[in-house]
């Protein structure tokens, strides 16, 4: 029997022409909201009333009564059955990472009169899912199952077409029955709104007439692209998402040729049916190119409000994945699934911006003279200085573990990039001088039809895990497979923090007599002072960082185990506490379910690779061997001594790894075993990094050496050059 490797090379060798029926004519402008509850569609579906309630809702977290939650449910029940859905589910994004959703009708049959469709505003309101089905780190015991979800009407709601099915989906929050956080958008809002009213209290400093402020939220989404066949010929990726094995394919990344080249055929008409469906569902995405690995790729949209912005990429990584099934593709969104190459991460490009249109990170021409810029931009280098053990515990994860520090991926220490320009202006602005610096915005290339080019106030730094890009910081130690909700409400949270305490120490100031910029210009220098350590413009990927980083105090958190502990320090409860993001109880609540999640992960890996090298690949070894073993015999049979001796080696050293195998099997076994009988989950998590990950890893390098020596024909599933280069 031919393996299913075989099998699926042949198919992609045979194939037919991909699947183009899909492609819309309509352009982006005329698809962009089709499928979502936006102004226009609210303006037509609501009567005057419930649409102004609705909007004071989603402008100023006003509440909405009963009777205009009946008018906006019905309006937009109405909505939803003129664009063809026929159910209703409340989505919301459990600490799963996922999201989820429980279908309802909108049928209904009452006694004694005809079936109608309907929608209270009970049922848009509040839904209640069976909370027991999903984690609580322990909120919630198993037998008190209540949990309710809660309409969030800031976020749009939007139809889902899934085959021959269309649904209204109602973002919507998720708490238990005693009002705690069960998901990752409760958080997210309360940092949100904790942070809009912070940066608008200092940004009234500056004009008095400013009465909101935006958190912008751009996201660059990295993944890989392989075919479906050759996916579902490894078990690997099937069930943990990234190769356990694999060795490294001969043609790698060296040529340095991926990113920005030409898009593949397949891939590329996946591109465009997804950028159409993003587009109806209101995600404006508006890049997309080959990321620097082969088969890696990356969509970004324009940035939008955070809340929204992470709505809309929860949908992006579920539609990604559903798209690509009909092109016969699989979207891998791990950090890591391949050893050797570049992970995948989600660049969080971040900033504020307030009712007057300013981006408040917006340095303009004279940076040095413009205070509000230098109080945003500073506040914020203080507070990633202050807390930057939290905002590494928030994007800890089993994945994100391969990637910190790994091939082109930033080190698990957290810095901020500035720009030699912006340095040299903050420090002319700590020692008071007027500035030496000028802008340069502008290159001649001297080639004639060839315009001049505007350049951005700071170069570009890959390397580093929070650099400052022009007018935003792009947060880019996110993991590419994360809901990016979590990082964000820590960065929030952070900020806000550090805004408030700004702000107490400026108007203290004041009221002691001083003027208020001077106050503002003593407290920043102050701040500048203490952050300075964590500002870093070279090579983030480098050893002598590493070092560096150490002399400079700064925290190389390397486990998720140890990083999420970061979560149960007194100053950090305290820090969500007090500004009612999360309470101690939740906030532990998330360290234990996140926890959880890490070993439930690392175990299934560990089995998984026992299972797969012992069934699999020990046994396509073996059958080697044994041809090696008869040639062996046959060749002295006939006198070929010296020959004979020349294939000895070669047995020898499969014998070699083969045992290596059985004996790190049984070890990984036993360590299985004993981490059953450990109930603290911390050094269970301990464990499975130290011990478990290891032998993994030796398993992983026993099996590749093997690779390299079995038969081709007799390798069970596809290579890695095959996974990377056959499209
Ligand atoms: P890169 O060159 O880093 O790949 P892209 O232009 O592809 O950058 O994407 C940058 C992302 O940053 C986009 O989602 C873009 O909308 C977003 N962005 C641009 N300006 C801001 C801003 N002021 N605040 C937040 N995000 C922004
Ligand atoms: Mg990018």
């Amino acid at each position: 029997m031919s393996s299913t490797r075989f099998l699926a090379i042949e198919n992609i060798l045979n194939a037919q022409q991909p699947h183009t029926e899909f492609a819309s004519t309509q352009s982006g402008t005329e698809l962009y909201n089709s499928l979502v509850f936006d102004e226009k569609a609210k303006k037509k579906y609501l009567i005057k009333q419930a649409y102004e309630s609705l909007l004071q809702a989603v402008e100023l977290g006003e509440p909405i009564d009963r009777k205009n939650a009946d008018f906006i449910a019905n309006g937009m029940k109405n909505w939803a059955l003129d664009n063809g859905a026929t159910y209703f589910t409340h989505w919301f994004q459990p600490l799963t990472g996922k999201t989820a959703e429980k279908h309802d009708s909108f049928f209904e049959v009452f006694p004694f009169s005809e079936p109608v469709n309907e929608l209270s505003g009970k049922a848009l309101i509040q839904q209640e899912p069976d909370a027991s089905s999903f984690p609580s780190g322990g909120l919630r015991s198993t037998s008190a199952a209540r949990g309710y979800s809660v309409w969030d009407p800031s976020c749009p709601a939007f139809i889902m077409e899934i085959g021959m099915g269309k649904t209204l989906c109602i973002p919507a929050i998720f708490i238990s029955y005693t009002g705690e956080a069960l998901d990752l958008k409760t958080p997210l809002l309360k940092s949100t709104a904790f942070l809009e009213r912070a940066s608008k209290e200092v940004c009234q400093y500056f004009d008095s007439s400013v009465e909101r402020t935006y958190i912008n939220l751009g996201w660059e989404q990295e993944y890989f692209a392989v075919d479906e066949g050759l996916f579902n010929a490894r078990p690997d990726l099937v069930l943990c998402g990234r190769t356990l094995f694999g060795s490294p394919s001969a043609r790698g990344q060296q040529f340095e040729d991926h990113y920005f080249g030409t898009i593949p055929r397949r891939v590329f008409n996946f591109m465009i049916e997804l950028e159409q469906e993003a587009l109806k569902l209101g995600i404006p995405i508006k890049t997309r190119h080959n990321e620097v690995a082969p088969t890696q790729f990356e969509f970004a949209p324009h940035f939008e409000l955070v809340n929204i912005a992470a709505d809309h990429n929860q949908l992006l990584m579920d539609i990604m994945d559903r798209i690509a099934r009909k092109h016969k593709l699989r979207v891998l969104l791990h950090e890591k699934p391949y050893n050797g190459i570049n992970g995948s991460g989600k660049h969080n490009n971040w900033s504020i911006s307030n009712d007057k249109g300013e981006n408040l990170l917006e340095p303009g021409n004279d940076p040095l003279n413009n205070l509000q810029f230098l109080t945003f931009y500073i506040n914020i280098v203080k507070s990633i200085h202050e807390y930057a053990d939290v905002l590494r515990a928030s994007i800890a994860n089993v994945g994100n573990e391969h990637r910190l520090g790994a091939n082109e991926a930033p080190p698990a220490i957290i810095s901020v990039f500035s720009g030699e320009f912006l340095r040299s202006i903050i420090d002319d602005f700590l020692h008071d001088r007027t500035t030496s610096q000028k802008q340069v915005s502008s290159i001649a290339i001297n080639i004639a039809k060839i315009s001049e080019v505007q350049i951005d106030s700071t170069d570009r730094n890959r390397t580093s895990p929070f650099p400052f890009t022009g007018n935003k910081f792009e947060f880019r130690a996110v993991g590419s497979s994360v809901n990016v909700s979590n990082p964000m409400t820590v960065l929030n949270t952070m900020v806000g923090d550090q805004l408030v305490q700004f702000k107490n120490e400026v108007d203290s100031l004041v009221s002691g007599g001083l003027e208020v910029n001077t106050a503002i210009k003593q407290v920043l220098r102050r701040y500048i002072k203490e952050a300075e350590p964590i500002l870093f413009d070279g090579d983030n990927y480098s050893n002598e960082w590493i070092e560096e980083a150490e002399r400079r105090g700064l925290s190389n958190i390397k486990t998720t185990a140890e990083a999420l502990q970061v979560y149960l320090r007194k100053e950090v409860m305290e820090l969500f506490s007090r500004n009612n993001i999360l309470s101690e109880r939740e906030l532990k609540a998330r360290y234990n379910a996140f926890l959880e999640e890490y070993i439930k992960k690392l175990e299934l890996e560990a089995v998984l690779c026992v299972e797969l090298a012992q069934m699999h690949y020990v046994p396509a070894a073996i059958t080697h061997q044994n041809t090696l073993l008869e040639n062996y015999k046959s060749l002295k049979e006939i006198g070929l001594v010296s020959q004979a001796e020349v294939v000895k080696p070669q047995i020898e050293k499969i014998s070699f790894h083969i045992s290596a195998i059985m004996k790190l099997s049984i070890d990984i076994e036993s360590i299985l075993l004993s981490a059953d009988s450990i109930h603290d989950e911390y050094q269970k998590a301990l464990l499975c990094a130290k011990e478990i990950k290891p032998k993994i890893e030796e398993i992983r390098f026993n099996v590749d050496s093997l690779e390299s020596v079995v038969s081709d024909i007799l390798w069970p599933f596809p290579k890695y050059r095959e996974l990377l280069f056959i499209q």
